[in-house]
């Protein structure tokens, strides 16, 4: 096999009708929510940056989803369709039939408010994964960098990572009682960078956290997901030094000033 193949699977598109079965605060901005039910069944997600697209209630407090007709999802056009916004699977057991999402506490938005009612007999939709973005994984090292929102996918993907996999993980945190317990069998070094209240689109802790690392030996895969501006302006830093266009991977999770709702 060619060396760091990284791997892109299509899944077919479900859109499903969840259970809120437990919801946990882990800490001040985040909620742990455990999904499940039958809708659940068959759920498929192989990559730890997987998202799933969920379908919130709408003003009228319901869950409107749309139908996969042969043109795509279209939406019932008597009513208020479903806010909708990305979220990654944090945990799939497969033998208990459930998912949980970690969302962040960031304020105001249909979400994040969400979240921070909700409650066990509680619904919500879900649709996908559509794909998954598989990284090689025969890297030397992977640098793993995220704000808060990222950091349901760094935790999972630590916790996946095999034994004598070496990693870097700088994640932002609104406060340094965020930080959660990671697992992980992996060699890892993890720097927490609290903001201590500062807004997250001010900060430049993870930004100057990268361009501090000492030189790591080998080749290494950088992956980063936060607001989209400091996303795209760290990928810009780490291409004008050189780190192939293969060996990262940037995400804007979600963008300064604008709600989710034109995708
Ligand atoms: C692939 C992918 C995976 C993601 N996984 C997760 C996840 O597991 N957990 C998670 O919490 N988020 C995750 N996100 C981010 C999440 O989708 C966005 O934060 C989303 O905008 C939240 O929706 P909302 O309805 O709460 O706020 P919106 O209605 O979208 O936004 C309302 C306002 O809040 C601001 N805002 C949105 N998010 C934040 C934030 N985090 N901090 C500060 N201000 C914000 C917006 O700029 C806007 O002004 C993921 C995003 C992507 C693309």
């Amino acid at each position: 096999m060619a060396l760091h193949a990284h791997q892109r699977l299509r899944h077919d598109v479900v859109l499903r009708m969840l259970d809120v079965l437990r919801v946990e605060r882990l800490s001040p901005h985040m909620q742990r929510v455990t999904l499940g039910g039958p809708g659940l069944r068959g759920f498929r997600g192989a990559s730890p940056d997987d998202h799933v697209k969920l379908f919130l209630p709408n003003r009228d407090g319901e869950l409107v989803l749309p139908a996969l007709g042969a043109n795509g999802p279209e939406f019932p056009p008597d009513r208020e369709p479903s806010p909708m916004r990305d979220y990654t699977p944090r945990r799939h057991d497969a033998a208990r039939d459930e998912l949980t999402v970690d969302f962040v506490l960031h304020g105001d938005g249909p979400a994040s408010n969400w979240a921070a009612q909700a409650a066990p007999g509680q619904q919500l939709g879900a649709g996908g994964p559509r794909g998954s973005f598989v990284i090689a994984g025969d890297f030397d090292h992977y640098v793993l960098v995220g704000d808060e929102t990222a950091l349901p996918a760094i935790g999972r993907w630590l916790e996946e990572m095999p034994a004598g996999t070496r990693a870097t993980a700088l994640i932002e945190l609104p406060d340094a009682a965020d930080r959660q317990p990671l697992h992980t069998h992996a060699d890892v070094d993890i720097r927490w960078l609290a903001r201590h209240g500062e807004a997250a689109v001010d900060s430049r802790r993870l930004e100057q956290a990268l361009q501090e690392l000492p030189a790591i030996e080998g080749d290494v895969f950088h992956w980063i997901a936060a607001e989209s501006g400091r996303a795209r302006a760290m990928r810009q830093w780490l291409e004008q030094r050189g780190v192939p266009k293969d060996w990262i991977k940037a995400t804007g999770y979600w963008k300064a000033g604008a709600d989710d709702d034109n995708d």
